[in-house]
């Protein structure tokens, strides 16, 4: 029988923290041995690498962010000499330039096995057969699910996005049992599924999706449309590796990271200073072993939280919540710090309201106002809607703690861009 190889450490706190003091230490000395651009930005607040001597230390470094990355084109934040770099990747700048990552043999190594643990932990075996929905060439997706999934020892069937017909083919010809996909891409075959009536064709179990905001509701539909037993949102970004950061488990109950590669603070985005464990706040990541570009105190822009407690599926590295939003978007509403994502996951119980809404802040006689408009579920009339707005504003109250007030809108009344859509208005400062 084939024997399925393991990937995922089980690490003591003490062996961990270990790891990543050891880590830490490292990754300050080679990027100030190697990096100008480190260098200076150390230099600069009087720290050299013998000044890192315990974890603590990691709050007395400067944070990096995408506009170093920008400003460090074409190969940014490169700590070894370029005759080590195997390869790059690069990520859409939504503004100007291209966010382009250098990769050593060994950061590609490391990505691999990262990318191992999550095939490992959403219970594939080496009898699988992965169809690759994803991005490839520049983007780090494709390459990553692929390299992964050859050093699992699972079959990779590596498609690309798109290509409908083909996707169909393979998946019902070659017996695919796991998918990799968007959400979107996701539920997109799981639509086409039902409409040729595949169902019964398909050998599908699992889909690994991750890279976009999704809601459970959207879940719920693709599992349901492809019959799959579960799915697994996977997390990662370009700076860090790529995709295969972390992972959810069977338990379902949030994502696992390897804490044993890279350190996570969540960090409230308006002061810099720690949340306590459980709040949300920005993804903070400081990469322990990473070559090419490494990572010091990297401001990702998204917002989670840490899960402080074990989790049932026994594994020991640590877990974080899903991307709950952008601290770009996050609101100081009355002193208190809001994120779109948590008035969204209100709206999850209550199945009058669709997922399009706006809020709009705005300041009257002093006091801060929030308007939130959300459209009624198409097919349903008017009539309940005074009762349903009573009942929102009464579930944000006791979830998040503010007054709101809460209007329902006719299905398509909310602008619709073909860009990210613009959740809050912010109108206070207008108001004077
Ligand atoms: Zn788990």
């Amino acid at each position: 029988m084939a024997q399925t190889p393991r990937f995922v450490p089980d690490l003591s706190a003490e062996d961990l923290a270990r790891t990543q003091l050891n880590g830490l230490k490292w990754t300050v000395a080679h990027a100030f041995a190697g990096s100008p651009f480190y260098r200076e930005r150390l230099n600069d607040e009087g720290l050299e690498p013998g000044d890192i001597k315990g974890l603590d230390d990691l709050g007395r470094l400067p944070f990096t962010s995408a506009n170093d990355l920008k400003e460090g084109y074409p190969l940014p934040l490169l700590s070894v000499p370029q005759q080590d770099v195997v390869r790059i990747h690069a990520s859409s700048g939504t503004t100007g330039k291209r966010k382009v990552l250098s990769y050593t043999q060994k950061d590609i190594e490391v990505w691999k096995d990262m990318f191992a643990r999550c095939y490992e932990l959403a219970g594939l075996t080496v009898l699988d057969r992965v169809q690759i929905c994803v991005g490839y060439g520049l983007w780090t997706a494709g390459s990553g699910f692929q390299l992964g999934c050859e050093r699992f020892g699972a079959m990779a069937v590596p498609v690309g996005p798109g290509l409908l017909d083909i996707q169909l083919q393979l998946l019902t010809d070659l017996a695919t049992t796991c998918l990799c996909s968007t959400a979107s891409m996701a539920l997109l075959l799981g639509e086409e599924v039902e409409r040729q009536g595949l169902r019964d064709k398909l050998a599908l179990k699992k889909c690994i999706f991750g890279s976009e905001a999704h809601t459970p509701k959207m879940r719920r539909r693709f599992e349901q449309a492809l019959g799959l037993d579960e799915s697994f949102d996977i997390a990662g970004m370009t700076e860090l590796y790529g995709p295969g950061t972390g992972i959810e488990c069977q338990a379902h109950e949030g994502i696992h990271y390897w804490a044993d590669l890279y350190i996570l603070e969540i960090l409230d985005p308006a002061t810099m200073a720690p949340v306590a464990p459980g709040e949300v706040g920005e993804m903070v990541v400081t990469t322990l072993c990473k070559e090419a570009s490494p990572l010091i105190r990297y401001r990702t822009r998204d917002l989670s939280r840490l899960l402080p407690s074990s989790c049932a599926c026994g594994c020991s590295l640590p877990r974080h919540d899903k991307i709950l939003g952008r601290s770009d978007d996050m609101i100081i509403f009355r002193g208190v710090n809001i994120y779109p994502g948590q008035i969204a996951a209100v709206f999850e119980k209550f199945p009058a309201v669709s997922s399009e809404y706006q809020i709009q802040l705005t300041r009257e006689q002093g006091l801060d106002h929030m308007l939130i408009q959300v459209e009624r579920r198409p097919g349903d009339t008017a009539g309940q809607d005074p009762a349903t707005a009573k009942a929102m504003e009464a579930e944000i109250s006791k979830q998040i703690l503010v007054r709101t007030e809460v209007r329902i809108l006719d299905p398509g009344e909310l602008p619709r861009t073909f860009s990210k859509t613009r959740r809050v208005l912010d109108e206070r400062d207008k108001d004077g």
